[in-house]
């Protein structure tokens, strides 16, 4: 097994993990199988709890774990499926390693950071290696080198490095070139970046150096003479508007290749997939149609909060080939009262994504009811699902304060809690999470989507479409056109005589990736070009 250790360093929001997603994009080009994991230093058990606005979305896998976005961006740039035990969180090792010592398997022992911890760290990794049929593995360390929180993670890769065959284990710091007023780039942070992972008994074989402007030969010599690496190995990796571009850059940087000598590989095949892709997305940028899409949400100035919608709508757009613009409306703006042309006036499409509480609720509403009756292409995500839900309940059949009883009181809760799911204290895990099979009703729009009768899709909810109700809900118009299994369970509303209404109880945007886009995004996608042409 071939180990690739990532690390940052100067400050966070680096792209630390775009980084590591490109590296493997361009290994995986070459033939190999990687397996990625992510270290998250915090002693939260997993990001399940965790604020969208500190820490961007919660990523949420096939199996149900709850994620920091950047195993989003694995998924996406190295094509795999991953599941929980791909996230280490100091909280997971801690209340792995101090559950041992309650049950006494540390035999009265003195349970310390260095070896209990860091053999529990380390334990992980290769159970994750050795489960998988992968040929390298890739490990990226959470936050900046320095920080307390990593250093039990820092050490455990140090001991790992040194267990390991020399030829087996490399390390790439990224670190910031930050350039002054005059335009000259200074590498005095990445000095000390570097200082500070030496003193921990780690060196760096590759350096990528992250900064506005690509970086000259001589500022690369003078890191590599100060920082002790080769100079091939010091790579720049400047700001660029997309990110698909980075596993390219990284290449014409020479990364693969240097990579490839110091761990002595060869080139499996040629896979060009991804250039092809990138491609296409200049052409696109290029091109003249451009369609606008509102999104109706709570975080809406924190982008990244929303960053699996904003990456399938990409993707969709790629694949049609028409550049799409964002509008990002806070959902609380429409609950003021006034028209709501000013806000709607000029986009072709309507997305309302998936949330929770009440605040900017009833905004989502207006927006859900501004698209039905003004038919505009309207696509819902989950909370946005459920906002379609009460909308149609209110309006189309008439049952005037129906609501969700996640919202408030209501003699109508349309949504609801399950009887399984009532009275459970715990924050963490009483969702329904994960992969679950969707069954599609036949000749409806959501057949014509996937083009077939059961899908597997991504969930992420606690309340569901209350049984109770849907007699009430559904008629010609409007229905149900996907549920689970059982038939119980509502997944899928749409409404005909529509340009385009589609909601959905999943999460389709976790599915997305840039040479698979998703069926609803891609048809939301094409609603709207239709919208924009007439
Ligand atoms: N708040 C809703 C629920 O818990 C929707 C969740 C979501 O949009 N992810 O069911």
């Amino acid at each position: 097994m071939k180990y690739i250790v990532v690390t940052g360093g100067v400050m966070s929001g680096l792209g630390k993990g775009i980084t590591m997603a490109s590296i493997g994009r361009i290994l995986k080009n070459r033939g190999y199988e990687i397996v990625p994991i992510k270290i998250d230093p915090y002693i939260n058990i997993d990001a399940g709890t965790m604020n969208p606005f500190q820490h961007g979305e919660v990523y949420v896998l096939g199996d149900g774990a709850e994620v920091d976005l950047d195993l989003g961006n694995y998924e996406r740039f190295m094509d795999v499926e991953l599941g929980r035990e791909h996230n280490i969180t100091t909280g997971l090792v801690y209340s792995a390693v101090i559950e041992r010592e309650r049950k006494g398997e540390y035999l009265g022992q003195t349970v310390q950071i260095i070896p209990h911890v860091t053999n529990e760290i380390k334990a992980r990794i290769r159970s994750v290696v050795e489960k998988s049929d992968a040929d390298m593995c890739l490990i990226e360390v959470g936050g900046t080198v320095g920080d307390i929180e990593s250093m039990p993670f820092l050490e455990a890769v140090r001991q790992m490095h040194g267990e390991e065959n020399e030829n087996d284990f490399l390390f790439v710091h990224v670190t910031l070139v930050p350039f002054t007023t005059l335009g000259e780039p200074k590498t005095k942070p990445t000095q000390h970046s570097v200082k500070a992972l030496l003193e921990l008994g780690l060196h760096p074989d590759i350096i990528v150096c992250r900064s506005k402007k690509a970086l000259k030969e001589d500022a690369k010599k003078k890191i590599a003479m100060f920082c002790n690496v080769r100079q091939e190995a010091v790579i720049s990796a400047q700001d660029t508007d997309d990110i698909y571009e980075v596993p390219l850059m990284l290449e014409q940087e020479g990364t693969a290749t240097y990579i490839m000598k110091k761990l002595q590989l060869e080139q499996l095949k040629e896979d060009n997939d991804w250039t092809k892709m990138v491609e296409r997305r200049r052409a696109l940028s290029a091109g003249n149609k451009s369609i606008i899409v509102a999104i109706v949400g709570k975080y809406a100035e924190l982008e990244d909060s929303y960053l699996s919608i904003k990456e399938a709508i990409k993707h969709a757009a790629t694949e049609i080939g028409c550049k799409v613009e964002l509008k990002w409306i806070e959902a609380e703006d429409l609950e003021v009262g006034g028209a709501l042309n000013t806000f709607f006036d000029e986009v072709h499409g309507i997305l309302v994504p998936g949330g929770f509480g009440v605040r900017g609720a009833e905004g989502k509403i207006k927006a859900i009811e501004y698209a039905r009756t003004n038919n505009i292409p309207f696509l819902g995500l989950c909370f946005g699902f459920q906002l379609a839900v009460i909308e149609v309940a209110r309006d189309v059949a008439k049952l005037k304060d129906a609501n969700s009883s996640e919202l408030g009181e209501t003699p109508h809760p349309v949504i609801a809690l399950l009887e399984e799911q009532k009275g459970v204290k715990n924050k963490g895990g009483t969702m329904r999470l994960g992969n679950y099979e969707v069954f599609i009703r036949g000749d409806t729009l959501a057949e014509k989507i996937y083009g077939k009768k059961k899908v597997l899709e991504r969930h992420r909810h606690r309340y569901e479409v209350n049984p109770e109700y849907i007699e009430r809900i559904e008629h010609e118009r409007v229905f149900f056109s996907g549920t689970d299994r059982s038939g119980l369970r509502m997944e899928i509303l749409e409404i005909s005589e529509h340009p385009f209404f589609i909601a959905t109880q999943f999460h389709p945007e976790f599915m997305s990736r840039p040479n698979k886009p998703s069926p609803p995004f891609i048809a939301f996608l094409k609603a709207c070009v239709r919208e924009y042409e007439h």
